[in-house]
C-alpha cells in the first residue's frame, strides 16, 4: 500500500513561524504555526533546561494529591460495598 498524500493535503501550505520555511500542513499540528520539527526541537530542549523543575513539579503533584487519592479509592469503596455485598449475595444463592 503506497501512502500517497491526497490533493487536498498536497495543495496545503503553511510557513512555519520557527524555522520560516514552507511546509506541507501535514508536518503541522492543528492550529498551530510551528511544523513538528521545530517543536519536537524545542520541547526537547524545553525539557532538558527544566528536567529538574519538571521532575521537581510532577513529585510535588503526586505527594499533594496522594491523600485526596486514597479518601477517593476509600469512599468508592465504602459507598458501593452494600451493592457489592447484595450482589455477591444473589451470586451464591443463584449458584447454590
Ligand atoms: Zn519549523
Amino acid at each position: 500500500m503506497s501512502q500517497e498524500l491526497t490533493e487536498d493535503q498536497v495543495e496545503l501550505k503553511e510557513t512555519c513561524s520557527k524555522c520560516l520555511v514552507e511546509k506541507n500542513i501535514s508536518v503541522f499540528k492543528k492550529n498551530r504555526k510551528v511544523c513538528l520539527t521545530c517543536s519536537s526541537i524545542y520541547h526537547s530542549n524545553y525539557y532538558q533546561e527544566n528536567k529538574d523543575h519538571i521532575i521537581q513539579q510532577n513529585h510535588d503533584y503526586y505527594v499533594n494529591t496522594i491523600d485526596e487519592r486514597k479518601k477517593y479509592h476509600k469512599n468508592y469503596y465504602y459507598e458501593r460495598k452494600d451493592q457489592i455485598k447484595i450482589k455477591n449475595k444473589l451470586k451464591r444463592l443463584n449458584l447454590s
